[in-house]
């Protein structure tokens, strides 16, 4: 019998492994991808770049996976306008040169980099991690889970972690609802490279068909740092559908047009990628000897910038409980999970709540802008207690004060 078995090991399932191993207990983890090619993931740029919270790179520190990390790109200021005048809010400031860790908001992660530098320190740190693995079905016996995989293994165990993304196969195997919330809209994204620097600001600009987002990225080559960005473009399905059958040179020139020439002109562009935009909540986070995280427990609207954020405070909260209890000889009992479920549900819920109040079509690529317009762009801009209480809100670490993952900063 394992004491706990993950599945899902993307960024939420695979921290929480590594937390757990360094808290003494060996997680036996099963993915259905498989190991990455590192020479394949390094030399291509991904269309989205994840904006990780000072929080979610806290817990990365901790684990030895942040020094991994082959490419990343640091921001430090927050700008939000509207194309239709109502006003501009600024978090932070411009940083022409390479930033100091203090200037950090936070940065930009390419998903693939990030997976690839989770998995590298898996399968050093994770005695149990396979990959490629094809769980056929999960089922609750007499205190414990039962796993079958497709080839023909049965496993047991006292604790199942559901870290297996918005489509959980966990989730619905153990009958947890999940309520579903169709935007009708989709995320269109690729990278781009302007004739002006970023200088490590995200940007963002409300138009009539819905926000559009220049995140700074990493460039492939080095002498081009500082032009490139990915851009997410929430759109209606059907204009979603038309600008990514556009070709590139009508793509860029449309782009540069409704940008406002945001940072000059476009210049290139990648093959562009489209995500349909749905939020998900389970309606429970835990049953019995069992706790979903990560998108398996809640998919908010990418607007945000912060579902794998809140999904790696979910695995650190968890952890907490879990060692916590662990430590005065319990392991997974179901008030250790309701305590973990306690602290997570309600405050990704009223994430979830705030974002669809404000309307799909007004909402902002980062989190802090929409709160920030929530209030109103221009109150907001001139109450700096107002953003800088805000901003540690967001940075997510207030979240790990009092666990054993506190940031002593
Ligand atoms: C356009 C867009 C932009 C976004 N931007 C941001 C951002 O800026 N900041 C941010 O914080 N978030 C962002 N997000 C959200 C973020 O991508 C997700 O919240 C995050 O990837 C969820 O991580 P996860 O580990 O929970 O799930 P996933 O990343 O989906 O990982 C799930 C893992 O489970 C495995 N798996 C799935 N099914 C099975 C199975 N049956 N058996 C075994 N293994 C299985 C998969 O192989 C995978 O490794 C964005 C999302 C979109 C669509």
């Amino acid at each position: 019998m394992k004491e706990v078995i993950i599945i899902g090991g993307g960024l939420v399932g695979g921290l929480t492994a590594l937390l757990l191993a360094q808290g003494g207990v060996q997680a036996m983890v099963l993915d259905a991808a498989p190991i990455l090619d590192e020479s394949a993931v390094l030399k291509a740029t991904n269309p989205r770049v994840l904006a990780l919270s000072q929080a979610t790179i806290h817990l990365l520190k901790k684990v030895n996976v942040w020094e991994k990390i082959a490419r990343q790109m640091p921001y430090t200021g927050m700008q939000v306008w509207n194309k239709n005048g109502y006003g501009e809010i600024n978090f932070g400031q411009e940083s022409k040169t390479a930033p100091s860790a203090e200037q950090c908001l936070g940065s930009m992660v390419e998903p693939s980099i990030l997976n690839l530098a989770i998995q590298q320190h898996m399968l050093m740190v994770v005695k149990d991690y396979r990959t490629q693995v094809k769980v056929i079905r999960v089922e609750k016996a007499v205190n414990c889970w039962i796993v079958k995989l497709a080839d023909g293994t049965t496993l047991k165990t006292k604790l199942l972690i559901g870290a297996d993304g918005a489509n959980s196969f966990v989730r619905e195997q153990a009958y947890i609802d999940v309520d579903v919330l169709d935007y009708k809209q989709a995320g269109l994204t690729c990278a781009i490279q302007t004739t002006q620097p970023h200088k490590h600001v995200a940007r963002q600009i409300f138009l009539p068909t819905g926000p559009l987002a220049y995140l700074p990225m990493a460039s492939l080559d080095q002498a081009q740092d500082g032009h490139w960005q990915s851009i997410v473009w929430t759109l209606p399905d059907d204009y979603a559908e038309e600008y990514a059958n556009l070709d590139d040179a009508e793509f860029t020139a449309l782009l540069t047009r409704e940008s406002h020439h945001m940072l000059g002109e476009v210049v290139a562009a990648t093959p562009r990628a489209k995500f349909p935009l749905k939020a998900r909540a389970a309606q429970r986070y835990v049953t019995e000897g069992l706790a979903l995280i990560g998108d398996a427990a809640h998919v908010i609207h990418p607007l945000a910038g912060q579902g794998v954020n809140i999904g790696c405070l979910d695995a650190a909260i968890l952890c907490d409980v879990l060692l916590h209890d662990l430590e005065r000889g319990v392991w997974a009992n179901a008030q250790t999970l309701k305590r973990y479920e306690h602290q997570r549900k309600i405050q990704n819920e009223a994430m979830m709540h705030s974002m669809s109040a404000i309307g799909w079509l007004e909402t902002s690529e980062l989190f802090p802008v929409v709160w920030a317009r929530n209030a109103g762009l221009k109150q907001v801009e001139n109450q700096p207690l107002l953003k800088s209480r805000f901003m540690q809100q967001a940075n997510g670490l207030a979240v790990l004060k009092n666990t054993r993952y506190a940031h002593s900063g």
